[in-house]
């Protein structure tokens, strides 16, 4: 990059926003995956005026930029591939604004997760999507990627929560897309193009965010099952009777394991899977939900179900399930996170898909992940340092994803395609989806200056 950039990036922010050393370039050069490609430059505004500048500049260089929120991204999203500068939102961390009476927050992309749901929480309301990595994640990267979680089963995704955005677009130009309340309609509702973009087509500076009542009580169980498919099919038995838990979160018997032996949470190691389920409403609907629940579990062959009489019950179990991804990197350093997605009616053979895959490649692959959505996450457990491994790996993940569209489902439930599934979305969009898909992009960004390399450009 030439230094006159780096000269006039200084000039914009101020030196200490702008870091150029290596040391500083290779520790914005990865994510939650495991590849890293360093930026030339990483910047980090304060405002959306300043946003707007730098993408400004670095159209008139012709110069990549890539938005990082927290870099936990699992599909390489906020990795710069082709160098150029990392713009990190993490400064933009106001929580703006919590109008109850509209049930509207306004916030910036910075923010962090957790921060602004215990916001929300203690204004008495309630922002249900709820990212396994909310305590880092990033609202801003949770837009980009659309980010789901385990009450995505009954409240939904982050694109049900999002009214209206504040976006840089490539040219440095600052717009509102979408609404700023729900009952407002102005035209059509492109504030949604952004939602899902992976900072392809608009870095996002501010969001106003629907939310709802705080849910007056809750409960959770947990049913144990002697087989992992019949805990699947009580997955998809269980709605289609029509009863919709908030979680329906699956486990299988070597994720059971790997969480026991890193936290010692008393989960049972001898199931082949458990149901981790949890109920909301008004106090007095949650017996009948649980009862309904608990009905369903042993229909479709639950051996054991326990619920958890205490908050502090509740919350161990909620700690083993959020402690699944340390402790799968503690039996292996690589940690490949897939979340190919089928509808729910499929679970039971995505999870019989899933297991042949591991037999045949001859890998180690633990099965969790959203089941309420059909979101599942086998997740191989392997070394990036065995070449060989790492061979069957990728050929596993090809076969991974052929095998959730050919149940009719989906290469991402919610990780996103980033540069790692770029490769096959043809497969998913087919060549004329793709082809639209790559007009919007050169329309929106005709210099393909917004996270080349993603995507629709990868
Ligand atoms: C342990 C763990 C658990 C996880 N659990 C879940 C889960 O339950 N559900 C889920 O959905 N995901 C999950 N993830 C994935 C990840 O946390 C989400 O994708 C999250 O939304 C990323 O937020 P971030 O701030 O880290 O974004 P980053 O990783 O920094 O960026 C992600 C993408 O968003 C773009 N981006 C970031 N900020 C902006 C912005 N302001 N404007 C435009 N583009 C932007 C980046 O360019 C990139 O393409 C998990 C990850 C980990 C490591």
């Amino acid at each position: 990059m030439e230094q006159q950039v780096i000269t006039e990036l200084k000039q914009l922010l101020g030196r200490q926003y702008v870091m150029d050393r290596l040391e500083d370039r290779i520790c914005y050069s990865f994510d939650a995956t495991f590849r890293d490609f360093p930026p030339d430059v990483v910047v980090k505004p304060g405002s959306v005026e300043e946003v707007a500048a730098i993408v400004k500049l670095a159209g008139q260089y012709n110069i990549p930029v890539t938005a990082r929120g927290a870099a936990t991204g699992l599909s390489g999203g906020s990795v710069p591939v082709r160098g150029g500068i990392s713009l990190v939102l993490t400064r933009l961390n106001r929580i703006i604004e919590i109008d109850a009476a509209n049930r509207v927050a306004v916030v910036e992309a910075g923010v962090i997760t957790e921060d602004f749901v215990n916001a929300v929480n203690k204004a008495g309301l309630f922002y249900p999507p709820d990212p396994a990595s909310a305590k880092t994640s990033t609202i801003g990267g949770n837009i980009a990627e659309c980010a789901g979680g385990p009450r995505g089963v009954k409240y939904g995704i982050t694109r049900d929560y999002v009214l209206g955005l504040e976006v840089v677009l490539p040219d440095g130009s600052i717009i509102e897309a979408g609404n700023r309340f729900d009952s407002e309609m102005a035209g059509p509702d492109w504030g949604m193009l952004f939602v899902g973009s992976e900072g392809t087509l608009g870095i996002v500076t501010k969001a106003y965010l629907r939310l709802v009542d705080k849910p007056q009580a809750k409960q959770t169980l947990l049913a144990i099952f002697n087989s992992l498919d019949d805990a699947a099919r009580t997955v998809s038995g269980m709605i289609a009777a029509g009863t919709i838990p908030t979680t329906l979160e699956i486990m299988d018997n070597q994720t059971i394991c790997a969480v026991e032996d890193y936290l010692q949470a008393g989960l049972p190691v001898k199931a082949e899977a458990i149901l981790l389920i949890e109920v909301d409403g008004n106090a007095v609907s949650i017996s009948t939900q649980a009862e309904h629940v608990m009905k369903a579990c042993r229909q479709w062959g639950a051996t054991e179900i326990q619920v958890a009489s205490t908050p502090a019950d509740s919350d161990k179990l909620w700690r083993a399930r959020k402690a699944i991804s340390p402790a799968c990197g503690k039996i292996n350093p690589t940690k490949i996170s897939e979340d190919a997605t089928v509808p729910r009616s499929q679970i039971p053979a995505m999870v019989r898909r899933l297991r042949e895959i591991a037999q045949k490649y001859d890998l180690k692959m633990v099965i969790f992940g959203h089941a309420g959505d059909g979101n599942l996450h086998p997740n191989i457990l392997s070394n990036k340092h065995n070449h060989q491994e790492m061979e069957r790996v990728e050929q596993a993940v090809e076969e991974l994803f052929k095998a959730a569209l050919d149940l009719g489902g989906t290469l991402s439930g919610e990780h996103g395609i980033g540069y790692m599934k770029a490769p096959f979305l043809k497969w998913e969009t087919g060549e004329t989806g793709f082809a639209a898909g790559q007009k919007l992009k050169a329309a929106v960004d005709p210099q393909g200056v917004l996270n080349p390399g993603k995507l629709f450009t990868a």
